[in-house]
């Protein structure tokens, strides 16, 4: 079990702890402090790696080199089918963080993911983009709905990724509950979930370096040559990739700890 503390909450507790010191000392000086604590608190959903209400995996091994491909938002029978195929031509396994909702419409393609050597994430019941500013019960619901949507389909999985990346302080006590971690990202191609697919390649291999965990989508494509352009552009990924000596492996193999129950 990864411990529970993390550097991010370390410095916000001793921020904390100035302001409260200073503010019987000199207490004008307790304002900075206390200031950088409410910055960090309103910065700190958009920045997971912080790990300021609780870990998130952002990154994994470098050593050998390689990445880990997440694609978030599928399973659609448009985009996930001809990717699974591209996938097994090119013996790459890859990670789906997918949606419960849309898991329940295609149980057929989760099954064929696990099937296929593939990792599957739970990435919330219905993709609530403004989930972390929901109640408790209900980011608990949308955690554990999300794997009953897997369960039914044969899965069960340890990770999960917030919809959007974004974490929140109800997120941490959920994932527990369910005996699950958080899983972000290091590297992704600004596709704004597949709305914006041209130059998508370019975009993501020209930051890209070992360790990295890379978001993609699976997401629909909009336009009749979508889907087609969008499978053009993860095949010049996977190849920029190999070009740059980068391995692509397991997410469970790059940050060491099982993805599946
Ligand atoms: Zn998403």
């Amino acid at each position: 079990m990864a411990p529970r503390w993390t550097w991010g909450m370390g410095a916000a507790l001793a921020a904390l702890a100035a302001a409260g010191v200073l503010a019987f000392v000199r207490p004008w000086m307790a304002v900075l402090p206390l200031g950088l604590f409410l910055a960090a608190c309103a910065a700190a959903p958009f920045f997971p790696a912080w790990g300021f209400f609780g870990r998130t995996v952002t990154r994994g091994r470098d050593d050998p080199p390689g990445v880990a491909l997440t694609f978030d938002d599928g399973p659609h029978p448009s985009t996930t089918g001809p990717l699974l195929d591209l996938l097994r031509e090119r013996e790459v396994r890859a990670a789906f963080f997918v949606v419960g909702r849309h898991a329940a419409t295609h149980p057929d393609l989760i099954r064929r993911m696990v099937a296929e050597g593939h990792e599957v994430g739970n990435h919330s019941a219905s993709h609530d983009v403004w989930l972390m500013l929901r109640r408790s019960r209900t980011v608990s619901r949308e955690v554990r709905d999300g794997c009953q949507a897997l369960a039914a389909a044969g899965v069960r999985t340890l990770a999960f990724r917030p919809p959007v990346g974004i974490v929140g302080p109800r997120l941490f006590p959920a994932l527990r509950r369910e005996g699950m971690f958080a899983v972000g990202f290091s590297r992704r191609a600004r596709d704004f979930g597949n709305r914006r697919v041209t130059g998508l390649a370019e975009r993501l291999l020209r930051g890209v370096r070992s360790g990295d965990i890379v978001l993609l989508h699976d997401a629909p494509v909009p336009g009749e040559d979508g889907p087609g352009r969008w499978l053009g552009e993860v095949r010049r990924v996977l190849d920029g990739l190999a070009a740059r000596g980068l391995a692509i492996r397991p997410l469970s193999r790059h940050i060491d700890r099982p993805v599946l129950r």
